[in-house]
């Protein structure tokens, strides 16, 4: 396996990491105070083509797959989270039709979210369905040349500034996964309206909304793949995204720790920096240690991906990658607050908001439980060739 990158993507990562320090740092600590969508970036993102990062050039991308992308969020995540965010919701809207959709599916809504004039946003959350997703309850019925969707989901990231939604749905409510059909559902969709943004801990930049399907009539020819045959699609989506939820986990990680790391170089007690004392050391350590080890798994999940195995036989590389490096997040924001003392906890240092959106990193997209019932499913199929 080798990890060096290629000069493009060499490339991406410069031009991200100028973007991360010019544009979004100094905007970051007021989004999260604010709870402000940032179009000025989004504009920037658009501008500089890293909108595009993940399709192929036929649907107005730059072709540098899964691996571009994930770099890029990893920089992006170094400043600001909800602004890494908006980057994987290019990928999190559209994964399942680059799988599955049709061509003029791909062209309107995957070239539409490449050069940034359309916006997506994914939902199968419901109130009674998050980890057991086989159990929505929102359904949709045929209804001559269109479907009628009826339901809510929640919890659905960028949803107040989304054109369009990957929606699951239950064609068949008596059967189960094998009910599942995936919709794309236009914003001005007559009987759809996004509903409530959510208050949560952090991540304030991208809101969290409700969507509300009241006999929604979406036409037959937004159905993406077959009906009934959705699950696997969504469950492809999934997948294929873990490797940048793990980005951002690692940008996260990395942010954090620098922070707190020159702030140990200021500080002094006892007559010296406090990154001189032992204990401090053994504490920056353990964290990059962490971080190498996530690095290496998250750029071999992008890379499984962008070779195509998004599937079950595959998913364990993507939910390791998933669940470490999302939980470096947590331990190196919990490690830098504990490193800057009482100023870990005060709002003048960017840490605690750190903190705050790191934790949203090992529930979303598959809990870190769900990540380890997958890879224990996978070890227990003999699917990891240690023999
Ligand atoms: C900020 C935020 C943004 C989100 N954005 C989106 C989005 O854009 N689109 C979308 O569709 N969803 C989104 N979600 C929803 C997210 O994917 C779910 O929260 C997640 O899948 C977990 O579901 P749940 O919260 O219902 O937890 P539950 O499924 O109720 O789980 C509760 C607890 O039980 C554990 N658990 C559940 N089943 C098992 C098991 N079999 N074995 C062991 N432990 C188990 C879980 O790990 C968790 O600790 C978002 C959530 C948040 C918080």
């Amino acid at each position: 396996m080798d990890f060096r990158l290629t000069e493009e993507h060499e490339l991406i990562r410069q031009t991200a990491r100028k973007i991360a320090r010019e544009v979004v740092a100094p905007r970051a600590a007021q989004l999260d105070e604010t709870g402000e969508y940032p179009e000025d970036i989004f504009q920037v993102y658009k501008e500089t083509g890293l909108l595009g990062l993940n399709f192929p050039e036929e649907y107005g991308g730059s072709g540098a797959g899964t691996l571009g992308l994930g770099l890029a969020v990893e920089e992006i995540a170094k400043a600001d989270n909800s602004c890494a965010l908006m980057l994987l919701l290019t990928k999190l809207s559209t994964s399942a039709i680059m799988r599955g959709g049709t061509e003029a599916q791909k062209q309107k809504y995957c070239r539409g979210t490449a050069e940034g004039t359309l916006r997506g946003a994914f939902g199968l959350t419901e109130p009674g369905a998050g980890s057991d997703s086989a159990q929505i309850k929102t359904k949709a019925e045929k209804d001559g040349a269109f479907y009628r969707l009826t339901g809510t989901k929640h919890w659905i990231s960028g949803a107040s500034v989304a054109d369009f939604f990957l929606v699951a749905a239950k064609t068949d409510v008596n059967a189960g996964s094998k009910g599942f059909t995936v919709f794309i559902v236009d914003r001005d969709t007559p009987g759809f309206r996004v509903g409530k943004s959510d208050r949560k801990m952090g991540v304030h930049g991208v809101p969290t909304c409700e969507l509300i399907f009241d006999e929604a009539k979406v036409p037959a020819s937004n159905i993406v793949g077959e009906v009934n045959k959705g699950f696997k699609l969504i469950m492809w989506n999934l997948n294929s995204v873990r490797p940048i939820v793990a980005a951002r986990g690692l940008g996260t990680a990395e942010g954090v720790i620098q922070y707190a790391i020159d702030y140990a170089r200021t500080r002094e007690t006892f007559g010296q920096p406090i990154i001189k004392h032992q204990a401090i050391q053994m504490m920056i350590a353990d964290v990059a240690m962490r971080i190498e080890a996530a690095r290496w798994l998250t750029y071999n999940a992008c890379l499984t991906v962008d070779e195509g195995h998004a599937d079950r036989e595959h998913a364990h590389i993507l939910s390791m990658a998933k669940a470490f490096a999302t939980e470096t997040a947590v331990m190196a924001a919990d490690t830098a607050v504990q490193i800057l003392g009482g100023n870990g906890y005060m709002m003048d240092h960017p840490v605690e908001r750190y903190y705050r959106d790191a934790r949203q990193l090992t529930i979303v997209e598959g809990t870190s439980q769900v990540q380890r019932l997958i890879i224990a499913r996978n070890v227990e199929d003999d699917l990891l060739n240690w023999r």
